[in-house]
């Protein structure tokens, strides 16, 4: 088997890639590879309206069923890439098929972290990343009322607030002092900490899973560190994920934490490229970006330059997040930040929170605020820099600081 852009993965990278070349012209031959079983579907609701079961799978596919054939991409589900051959420009995959490329897109994203405690193989502990893991916790939900969430991160925080919204008894288990210490400043934590709770949900900060106990195989309880016992009768770890780029590394390809790629979403390796989850752009931010957002536009941007129209990766990245009746949009990146501000009143659930670095805005959090978060965009480009005082002023517009 052969195809002149061979793409692994088809989640929101790997399928937009495919969609994106085509759009641009190509006019080689696509495949998308990818150990998912099902058409590319959308992960963000998997955590939210899927779990909820207010949306169905139909409902969640990013394309139509017969989009794929209709652009003449073919579909290769239900396999994995297990060797890269760089030099003979080949996979080799699981059921020992191999298929070779002219250019290879490696957009596999990012499995679970997991915990390797005690019981961790226990029935009844659960991740939440594919279609599948969620349709067993939703099975499993069933016959349970109290659940652990492992993990204050912003998967663990809407999966509690969907449980919540389910009737579950639900605590929050986080290693750090506050929830999304590792993404958010602290008044964004105290905010969904106040709110959970405010919504029945327990929270343990600076504690973690010791060990799951169970009785025939299946969760009880789960031990924390300093010896409390949390009965649970489902458990789910939101604790991260490990890119998946081991192939790519033990081919060669730069990398750690993920695979490193340029600001053309290049790898080290010849003719192969990578983006979404799995890959770092070394060149822009130097992070590895976990975002709908930073996968779609990491496609978009390869396929043009594929396609003849050299287009370096610069997208101004974004988020969403969806928790009981609050939307929060985030733009720009926070990680360095030297300084926040609030905008607004956290009790009225309509405020924002900017983001500052010597002096420069370089990001905004914004909870049921669209106008702060449209209007913000661009002093987060600019990097602009004002005065305090007048940023945390939420009578006046961020529109009329632009200038
Ligand atoms: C529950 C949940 C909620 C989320 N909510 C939001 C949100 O609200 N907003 C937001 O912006 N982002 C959200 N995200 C993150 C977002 O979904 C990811 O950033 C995005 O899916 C990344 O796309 P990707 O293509 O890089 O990777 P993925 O979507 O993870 O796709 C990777 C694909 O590669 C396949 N694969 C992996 N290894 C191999 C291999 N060796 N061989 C073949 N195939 C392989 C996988 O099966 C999968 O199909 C959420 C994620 C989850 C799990």
């Amino acid at each position: 088997m052969h195809y002149d852009c061979l793409i692994v993965g088809s989640g929101h990278g790997g399928a937009q890639a495919a969609t994106s070349l085509r759009q641009h012209g190509f006019q080689g031959t696509i495949g998308v590879l990818s150990e998912d079983r099902d058409a590319p579907y959308e992960r963000p609701p998997l955590s939210k309206d899927y779990l909820l079961g207010g949306k169905t799978f139909d409902r969640i596919l990013i394309r139509p069923a017969d989009f794929w054939a209709s652009r003449n991409i073919d579909l290769l589900l239900g396999n994995k890439v297990i060797k890269v051959d760089a030099s003979n420009m080949q996979v080799l995959c699981a059921n020992g098929a191999t298929v070779s490329y002219g250019h290879l897109v490696w957009a596999a994203g990012g499995r679970p972290r997991r915990i390797s405690c005690p019981g961790h193989d226990l029935q009844g502990i659960h991740a939440v990343r594919t279609r599948s893991d969620v349709d067993r916790l939703v099975e499993d939900l069933a016959r349970a009322e109290r659940v652990v969430v492992v993990g204050g991160g912003y998967i663990g925080l809407e999966a509690a607030a969907a449980l919540t919204k389910l009737g579950k008894t639900v605590t929050i288990v986080e290693a750090l002092n506050r929830v999304l210490a590792r993404v958010a400043a602290e008044p964004l934590s105290r905010f969904y900490e106040r709110e959970h709770r405010d919504h029945g949900v327990e929270i343990r900060l600076e504690t973690s899973v010791e060990s799951f106990i169970g009785s025939d195989g299946r969760l009880t309880g789960v031990m924390l560190q300093d010896g409390a016992i949390l009965p649970a009768d489902i458990a789910i770890v939101g604790i991260g994920i490990v890119p998946c780029v081991e192939p790519l590394i033990a081919a060669g390809a730069a990398g750690n934490d993920g695979v490193d790629v340029d600001e053309f979403c290049r790898t080290s390796l010849p003719h192969v490229f990578a983006i979404g989850d799995c890959a770092r752009v070394r060149s822009a931010h130097g992070l590895r970006i976990e975002s709908v957002q930073n996968a779609h536009d990491q496609a978009t941007a390869f396929a043009k330059t594929l396609c003849g129209e050299l287009t370096p990766y610069r997208a101004t990245p974004w988020f969403w997040s969806n928790q009981y009746d609050l939307r929060l949009q985030t733009v720009g990146l926070s990680a360095g930040f030297d300084g926040t501000l609030v905008r607004g009143d956290p009790n009225t659930r309509s405020f924002s929170i900017v983001y500052l670095r010597e002096g420069a805005v370089i990001a905004l959090d914004c909870i049921n605020c669209v106008r702060d978060y449209v209007e913000g965009r661009l002093l987060v480009e600019r990097g602009a820099r004002i005065g305090a005082h007048i940023l945390a002023d939420s009578s006046i517009r961020l529109k009329s600081l632009v200038a």
